[in-house]
């Protein structure tokens, strides 16, 4: 199947790069990527820490995730913002 293309306002044909996944190991929960997505892919979690080793979650970190990963329009507006540049982008033929 062929990856989806798009046009430009000028006709000139594109190749939309859409979300893979999110580094969780580098990201540091700012909540630019959630701010600039315009289709509502990501959500902002609770990330388990337990940084004092007493054996649970220490509750003071968060971690963005995909929430809705097949309404991305593979803007790429997120990895701009990113200051870590935790997201990875693919061509995608449609899903079902
Ligand atoms: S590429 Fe665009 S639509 Fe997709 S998650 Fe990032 S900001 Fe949202
Ligand atoms: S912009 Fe980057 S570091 Fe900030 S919450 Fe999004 S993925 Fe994490």
């Amino acid at each position: 199947m062929p990856n989806i293309t798009g046009l430009t306002l000028g006709g000139i044909s594109w190749t939309p790069e859409f979300v893979t996944a999110i580094n969780q190991d580098d990201c540091i929960g700012c909540g630019r990527c959630y701010k600039v997505c315009p289709r509502d892919v990501l959500d902002l979690i609770e990330k388990v820490t337990d940084d004092d080793d007493e054996g649970d979650d220490d509750g003071d970190a968060s971690v963005m995730t995909l929430k809705n990963a097949k309404d991305c329009i593979g803007c790429g507006a997120c990895n701009r913002v990113c200051p870590k540049k935790c997201y990875s982008y693919a061509p995608s033929p449609a899903l079902a």
